[in-house]
């Protein structure tokens, strides 16, 4: 099947959809320009280990190397925008009865594209709070730690205007558990979907990889969208080769257009 025939089959199925979910991981935002996990792994902070920095054991033992990381994080998230595949999204849902994005991604470019219906499976580069009592803290001090060019890679976290206990990026660490209200909406919405659409996700991280399966078990299509074959590819209804920033918007044209003109 070429692309056109991807895209007719895949927009006639949207078309007549009343539930739909886009499932997204790093791959959606990596020609934002935010590194994927596997080009963290070789990026500026190649010589870390992910899951050794990404815990709550690390962030005990050496908050400031960790404070410092998720800084430089927030600092490449602040500096790029959702491209025209997230805008292509956000066309999708207006136009569809419902309409929701479940993400493993924490960079919030979803709802900067205006998606309204968002569940964050990972948790939020963009919600900080403290270590000990989960105060939350004002994402303004972050921002503005963030954009200071004087401070290295080590950064020591400031304290929680509360309790005084050191503050921590709001994303999943390796080892917690994934927010309860997020997984819940996300099996929620993936259970009663016709049409669910993966989108830059590696399917290996779970439980997220969890939920194009059970899709499947469901009897939703399952369209993969990435460059790359994945573990989840033999699965696929549509397994589409290509970048999200491509392919999405040739979707969204296809179900949206033709009315709009
Ligand atoms: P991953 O890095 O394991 O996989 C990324 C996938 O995206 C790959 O399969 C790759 O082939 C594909 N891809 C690359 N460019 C693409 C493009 N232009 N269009 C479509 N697909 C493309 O990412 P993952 O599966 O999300 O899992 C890794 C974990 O890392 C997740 O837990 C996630 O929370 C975290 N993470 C998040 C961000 C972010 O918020 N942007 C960034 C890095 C890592």
């Amino acid at each position: 099947m070429d692309d056109s025939q991807m895209i007719s089959e895949v927009a006639d199925a949207l078309a007549d959809a009343s539930r739909v979910v886009a499932l997204t991981g790093a791959g959606m935002s990596a020609e934002s320009g935010v590194p994927t996990f596997r080009d963290t792994l070789t990026g500026l902070w190649g010589r870390y280990d992910p899951q050794r920095l990404a815990t709550p054991q690390a962030f005990a033992a050496d908050p400031s190397l960790v404070f410092g990381w998720y800084l430089t994080r927030v600092r490449a998230v602040l500096s790029v925008e959702p491209h025209v595949g997230y805008d292509a999204l956000t066309r999708l849902e207006r136009h569809m009865p419902e309409f929701t994005v479940v993400t493993q991604n924490v960079d919030g470019l979803h709802q900067r594209a205006g998606a309204r219906k968002v569940v964050e499976l990972h948790g939020s580069l963009v919600g900080f709070r403290c270590f000990d009592q989960g105060h939350p803290y004002g994402f303004e001090h972050i921002e503005e730690l963030a954009r200071d060019p004087s401070l290295g890679e080590r950064v020591a976290p400031p304290a929680c205007h509360v309790c005084g206990s050191p503050v921590r990026p709001g994303v999943v660490w390796y080892g917690e558990a994934l927010p309860a209200t997020a997984t819940a909406q996300a099996w929620s919405a993936v259970g009663e979907a016709e049409v669910v659409l993966v989108i830059g996700t590696s399917a290996l991280v779970y439980p997220a990889a969890e939920l194009p399966m059970a899709a499947k078990r469901n009897g939703a299509m399952v369209v993969e969208i990435n460059p790359d074959q994945t573990p989840f590819t033999p699965s696929a209804d549509v397994s589409w080769r290509g970048r999200a920033g491509e392919l999405l918007p040739r979707l969204a044209d296809a179900v949206i257009g033709a009315e709009v003109s």
